[in-house]
């Protein structure tokens, strides 16, 4: 806690003494040279675990939704950890440093990545994480997106694609890895009333955005927001992202994306 305040003194801010709440980060790649604005460099990566280990309680994506729906009193501000793809990056550079800080994390997979080359995680990949206790959510099948109807698509047309991003992908995991999956995150975060209806009726119990704020116990599970970690997060933009409460509530009706 003395590290979260010296940290807020050091950036010139004041901590908001309010309810706790939970920040979910994102990452995408993690190499030793990051190439796109989404990969982080796995020295950075270390460092900012480091700091999670110091300062945080990090937790599951299941134990985040327990404290949102209010299963269980949320005490401290926590972290979960996510990421989305799944690129062979996460399996060979992340997954051992999180090993060492002994981090639950989670990994939105989109399934068509599968076939897609030596990039890509293999199901034995995704097994070993879950031997590990990972957890493992979807992140639909072709990673297109879901909030737009194409000018060629009738309304039908639409719905059955959504249904094919959102069950397909799904059965395709819980056949492959033997768990249930119940967690999806939006391709590139968009999302409208229909992407989120019909992920309901899938079966999801929580849903990701990139939306960048914190989330606090009551929040709308289909509609979670997440930070963006990328490789021009700075160690003070980093410490900023636990340490400043962005919003105190998200009501109906704000916007979306
Ligand atoms: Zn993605």
């Amino acid at each position: 806690m003395l590290k979260i305040l010296l940290a807020a003194l050091f950036l010139g801010l004041t901590l908001n003494a309010s309810d706790p709440w939970i920040n979910i980060i994102l990452y995408h790649r993690v190499l030793p040279k990051p190439e796109a604005a989404y990969d982080v460099a796995v020295e950075d990566f270390e460092k900012q675990m480091e700091y999670l280990k110091e300062s945080y309680d990090v937790i599951s994506m299941s134990d985040a939704v327990d404290y949102i729906r209010q299963v269980k009193p949320l005490v401290n501000n926590a972290v979960v950890i996510t990421f989305d793809d799944g690129d062979v990056s996460i399996y060979n550079n992340a997954f051992p440093i999180l090993k060492k800080y002994r981090f639950p994390f989670a990994v939105f997979i989109y399934t068509n990545i599968v076939k897609e080359g030596p990039h890509a995680m293999k199901w034995t990949h995704m097994k070993n994480l879950l031997d590990y206790g990972a957890e493992i959510g979807s992140h639909s099948v072709s990673h297109g997106y879901l909030h737009k109807r194409l000018k060629e698509e009738s309304e039908e047309q639409y719905l059955a694609r959504l249904r094919h991003e959102l069950v397909d992908s799904k059965n395709l995991l819980e056949s492959s890895l033997g768990v249930p999956v119940r967690y999806f995150a939006y391709p590139y975060g968009r999302y409208n009333e229909t992407v989120k209806e019909e992920a309901c009726k899938a079966g999801y119990e929580a849903i990701l955005t990139v939306r960048g704020y914190e989330n606090f116990p009551g929040d709308d599970l289909m509609r979670l927001n997440r930070r963006v970690v990328q490789r021009s997060t700075t160690p003070d933009s980093f410490i900023k992202t636990f340490t400043v409460q962005q919003r105190k509530s998200l009501k109906d009706g704000d916007k979306d994306f």
